[in-house]
């Protein structure tokens, strides 16, 4: 696939986790999410089936592996 912003050098495919929200804002975590990544400019681009698996995962129609919980820090 070539970067939508003209370079040289075809896009590569990577595995990435990558943190999206659902309708109400609740974060879910994608892992092993598969991206096209663009290493001139930093570019990156969803395929189809990773935007397919993220809406599965936001209606609910994946079961999660694991759980993630982060601590939060406020700045005061
Ligand atoms: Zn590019």
């Amino acid at each position: 696939m070539q970067c939508p912003n003209g370079c040289g050098e075809p896009m590569k495919q990577l595995r990435v986790e990558r943190l999206v929200h659902d309708g109400e804002g609740q974060p879910l975590v994608m892992v092993n999410l598969l991206m096209n990544v663009c290493w001139e400019c930093g570019q990156e681009s969803m395929p189809l089936e990773s935007a397919r698996a993220v809406e599965g995962a936001l209606r609910g129609e994946m079961a999660s592996t694991r759980q993630f919980v982060a601590p939060m820090y406020e700045m005061a």
